[in-house]
């Protein structure tokens, strides 16, 4: 299916008490990256605003978390009947602002809804313990909600990144203050909608727009207890500094500079497709993406399958937009600078010609640089763009150093037909998600997202069991009844 775009500007406000509130602080303008045109807007809120806003979330917390979890369960469950049955509608709006082909907007609404499920096993699975430690006493887990949960989300996955709290924060008892890309905020009032047609209590979901004062000003306010960021990782590190400074809990994922390790035994059928759609899924813009391909010794073959597939591909429906228009000249000086540095463009994306009738759009093709040098930008930086920058090394050893150097550390994979050889990746990378013979290594439920390094700050994974102790207490409760003839010393 393909995109399909608005026929008149959407206007979206904040979302407060469970119904949208009009921001006296002035409106985001939203162009999609289809054709460059507007979208939408959405307003912002005033100071005071956020403040009673987050008084309310404050508010609401105190009764939803009173609520059983099979109760709040029920809720959530209706919220995914709701996802399922408009799950078209949502893809369409989300493509259009973010950029993203149809299938690939509907994939990260699915995956959100996959955290959804998981969040609804907690009812059944997450028991805490109780044991009799001692004759007579007996101690006890439980885990209580923190209250009011901020979350800052990014452009590129205006759902799923989001989804990936919003169903585990609710349904461990706490209210939710989101705060969407300023870029793609209007995705987020459709998720607002189906929760309070889900039943959600009001005030348990708040939504405020703006960009990094509105950040500071829910970051600063006293009711929130805990903050999680998704986004670069300049603007991660100031928000870990700003919350760890109040003594928040904050957990905070930034940008990646991932790397393939391709070896000369690697199946080219599974390397070819793998390493190609990895670079160029979501047009590069995904913190998961293949940005520099270790080759190690005699891969051309391999090469020539990843051009050959990445070169077939059709912008606007094989391969998405760039958010905006700076960052295509900043792409197209990118591969401009890595030239100059010595490298040799084998698919040059500059010359990509935008789908008919999506001129006005941003756009740029694949693009595979071969020859990077090791340390230069194209093989250090985070691009955020279709790019691969290959890196020729002559053994295994020297592609784990360069892997090892990177200050990121989200995702590496390696390509290869040998067991012993993938296991030595899986050891000596220093990436929190490792990938063998899959080009986005991203871990399914139950199992939890997050890297390392300078692509996350913080303690802990922000989805599966890793998340539950951030968005939680763990209380233990030591209980004695009566006096006990035979004690010990602990008695
Ligand atoms: P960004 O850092 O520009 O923005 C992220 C969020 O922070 C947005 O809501 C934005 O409005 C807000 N923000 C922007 N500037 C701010 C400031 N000075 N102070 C406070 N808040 C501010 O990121 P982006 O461009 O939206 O997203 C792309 C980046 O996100 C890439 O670096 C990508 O790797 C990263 N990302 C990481 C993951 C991950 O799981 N590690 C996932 C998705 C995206």
């Amino acid at each position: 299916m393909q995109t399909v775009l608005p026929t008149q500007p959407i206007t979206g406000h904040n979302w407060v008490a469970g119904r949208p509130l009009v921001g006296e602080s002035g409106s985001l303008k939203i162009h999609t990256p289809y054709n460059g045109k507007l979208l939408g807007e959405v307003s912002i809120p005033s100071v005071q605003q956020m403040g009673e806003a987050i008084d309310i979330a404050h508010q609401a917390f105190l009764g939803w978390s009173q609520v059983p979890i099979k109760e709040r369960s029920k809720v959530l469950y209706q919220f995914r009947e709701i996802l399922l049955r408009d799950q078209d509608a949502i893809t369409h709006l989300k493509s259009a602002e973010c950029g993203k082909t149809f299938s690939e907007a509907k994939a990260g609404l699915m995956k959100g809804v996959e955290v959804l499920d998981f969040a609804l096993s907690l009812q059944n699975l997450d028991l805490g313990g109780k044991l009799e430690v001692s004759r007579g006493v007996s101690c006890e887990y439980r885990r209580e909600a923190l209250g009011v949960c901020a979350n800052i989300t990014p452009f590129n996955f205006p759902a799923m990144v989001p989804m990936w709290t919003i169903p585990i924060v609710l349904a461990l008892g706490n209210s939710y203050v989101w705060k969407p890309s300023d870029r793609t905020p209007l995705t987020s009032l459709r998720i607002a909608e189906a929760l309070k047609e889900a039943g959600l209590p009001e005030g348990v979901m708040t939504i405020l727009h703006g960009g990094a004062q509105t950040v500071n000003t829910i970051i600063d306010h006293p009711r929130v207890k805990a903050i999680g960021f998704v986004g670069s990782t300049r603007v991660a590190q100031a928000v870990y500094q700003r919350g760890t400074a109040l003594g928040k809990r904050v957990l905070a994922l930034g940008g990646a500079k991932n790397h393939i390790v391709l070896l000369p035994d690697a199946n080219p059928d599974l390397a070819g497709p793998g390493i190609s759609d990895s670079f160029t899924g979501c047009a590069g813009q995904r913190c998961m993406a293949a940005s520099v391909l270790l080759a190690v010794g005699g891969v051309d073959r391999h090469i020539d399958k990843i051009k050959e597939r990445a070169e077939s591909l059709k912008l606007g429906s094989d391969m998405g937009a760039i958010i905006t228009r700076n960052q295509v000249e900043f792409l197209s000086g990118a591969i401009e600078r890595a030239e100059k540095a010595g490298a040799k463009v084998v698919l040059d994306g500059r010359r990509a010609k935008a789908p008919v009738g999506m001129e006005g759009g941003h756009w740029i093709g694949p693009t595979i640089l071969d020859h990077v040098t090791e340390g230069s930008e194209a093989a250090v930086h985070e691009l955020f763009g279709p790019i691969l920058s290959i890196v020729r090394c002559k053994d295994l050893s020297q592609a784990l150093k360069i892997e090892r150097s990177s200050d990121y550390g989200n995702a590496c994979s390696v390509f290869t037909s040998s067991g012993p050889l993938a296991e030595r990746v899986a050891r000596e990378a220093t990436a929190g998600m490792v990938g063998v013979n899959v080009g986005v290594p991203v871990p399914r439920e139950p199992f939890s997202f997050g890297g390392i390094n300078a692509s996350k700050y913080g303690h802990g994974d922000i989805t599966g069991h890793h998340s539950l102790d951030f968005w939680t207490n763990l209380k233990k409760i030591t209980v004695k009844w009566e006096k006990q003839d035979d004690s010990n010393w602990m008695s």
